[in-house]
């Protein structure tokens, strides 16, 4: 192709010279390359998992040749499900409700995975200081106070139309968008939301102190605040990985897919000289040439560094902060197969956990296994916590809530069956950022040097909103450029 040649010759030029200082010279021998481990795409996707497999499919459909290159041995991200390997019965551990979108309609049913109306979430829950294992007794909003609240708060976000599609502010951006939201919950009479919203979006720190422009975002109009009042989907079959198997069953059929890969090194110019790329894959070193480069991994400066950045991109970047978020399933806690149990202070204004923390543990649908959602206030560490530190975290509360409650539940010794961590999450700025224009400067980095950008970071941690955000306003300019 066009932009081939001189796109590896100076790839070839640059690794001459990272051989003479690079310490494992041999790995960066291009010239030894084999023809069939370099791969030409119109678009090189990295990551797969909502947001890039979302994206390599529609580029497909669109007659585009893609490769994408997931870290993982599977697509999806944070979507997981957990099947009993006795009975087959599947469970979901990650993503599991989806808005009623027509993008999302038709996604589902291009891998004919049917989905239905998802029947709520609300489980009689019983509440606990997580911290003491004490049973808590809550006073919880009637349902007009929560409904008047949820239309006081749609009547601000109304303000803000920007928001419906991505994050376009308004310029000045006013001061409520970066208040924090606790603040701004008492500007407007918004109190009986919270629960709510803690309860349907964890893993974002503290909520009341996160700026209310980065609540905005994921619980925007024709989001969250659509789908509590309409109601969610979810797969019939409660198995959302279904979903990416069979994606990566046609990304495999054309050779687009490099699971358990990760680049090593990017060259990103500007112009027709197009992307290469270097990527460690479980079969050997291959060259990736691509016309355009679309990112779907959290932009952690950590996390894309082998990408090339610019200076503009790293200063970005480092503004960058994230909780922790971490879930799984443990059998043997002698928890109920019909009650959630909950993480609650009785003397918080809104019932709280301090985090960090376990927030809930909840029965699935296989009985004697409980899943357990786990998170950390926001912090510049990709990785707060260790998988280790949050598990030995989660067996002590449980410990904690038998010991205090024998009339209720066993001393048992709860078993791992599985654990996931999805840190980073949720990354966001802060106010400061936010008023001297961050989201505005992020944005203009789409397209610059061939490169584009999607993924939660960008839009919200919503795989619906991303999907749509991808396809009305990612690809379309990306697919123009090619
Ligand atoms: C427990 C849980 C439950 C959730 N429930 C819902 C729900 O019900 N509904 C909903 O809409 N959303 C839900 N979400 C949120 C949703 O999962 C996210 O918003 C969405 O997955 C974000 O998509 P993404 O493409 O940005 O990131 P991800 O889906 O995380 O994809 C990023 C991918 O990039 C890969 N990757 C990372 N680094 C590299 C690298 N260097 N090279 C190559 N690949 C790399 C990762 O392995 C991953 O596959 C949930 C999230 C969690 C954690």
């Amino acid at each position: 192709m066009y932009f081939l040649q001189p796109s590896f010759v100076w790839l070839l030029a640059y690794l001459a010279v990272t051989v003479v200082s690079s310490p494992a010279p041999q790995s960066y021998n291009l010239s030894a390359f084999d023809p069939k481990d370099i791969i030409t795409r119109d678009v090189a996707v990295i990551g797969g998992g909502s947001s890039g497999t979302y994206s390599a499919i529609s580029l497909l459909d669109k007659g585009k040749s893609v490769i994408v290159i997931e870290k993982q041995g599977r697509l999806g991200g944070h979507t997981a499900t957990y099947a009993d390997p006795t009975t087959g019965t599947t469970t979901e551990i990650g993503v599991q409700i989806y808005h009623n979108y027509t993008i999302v309609k038709d996604y589902f049913a291009r891998f004919d995975v049917p989905i239905i109306d998802s029947a709520g979430f609300f489980q009689s829950v019983d509440n606990f200081d997580y911290r003491t294992g004490e049973r808590v007794t809550l006073s919880p909003h009637s349902q007009e106070e929560v409904s008047a609240a949820f239309a006081a708060y749609s009547e601000q976000l109304a303000k803000y139309p920007g928001l419906n599609d991505g994050i376009y502010l308004p310029d000045p951006i006013p001061e409520d968008l970066y208040l924090p939201f606790g603040e701004f919950v008492d500007k407007y009479g918004l109190h009986a939301a919270v629960p709510t919203m803690h309860y349907y979006n964890p893993g974002i720190g503290n909520i009341l102190e996160n700026p209310t422009l980065e609540q905005f975002r994921y619980w925007s109009l024709n989001g969250m605040v659509h789908s509590i009042a309409a109601g969610f989907l979810t797969t019939a079959r409660y198995n959302s990985n279904e979903l990416y198997t069979k994606a990566e069953a046609e990304l495999s059929q054309t050779s687009s897919v490099l699971l358990n890969s990760e680049v090593i090194t990017a060259f990103r110019s500007e112009g027709k000289a197009g992307i290469t790329l270097l990527v460690r894959t479980p079969t050997g070193t291959k060259v990736i040439l691509a016309k355009k480069l679309l990112i779907a991994i959290p932009p952690k400066p950590d996390l894309v560094k082998p990408l090339d950045l610019s200076d503009t991109e790293s200063t970005l970047f480092s503004k960058f902060i994230n909780a922790g978020y971490y879930a799984g399933i443990l059998s043997n806690t002698s928890f109920s197969n019909e009650t959630s149990t909950s993480n609650a202070i009785q003397d918080d204004p809104y019932n709280l956990p301090a985090l960090p923390a376990a927030y809930n543990f909840s029965p699935t649908r296989i009985p004697g296994l409980q899943i357990f959602h786990y998170g950390t206030p926001q912090s510049k560490s990709s990785f707060p916590l260790t998988n280790e530190e949050v598990q030995v975290h989660v067996i002590d509360t449980i410990r904690r809530i038998q010991e205090q409650n024998l009339d209720q539940y066993d001393l048992t010794e709860p078993e791992w069956v599985t654990f996931h961590s999805h840190a980073p999450y949720t990354l966001q700025v802060s106010a400061e950022d936010i008023r001297d224009g961050f989201y505005e400067q992020l944005y203009a980095l789409q397209g610059q040097r061939n490169t584009y950008w999607t993924g939660a970071a960008w839009r919200a941690e919503d795989s619906s909103l991303l999907w749509t955000f991808s396809e009305e306003v990612v690809l379309p300019a990306l697919v123009e450029g090619l």
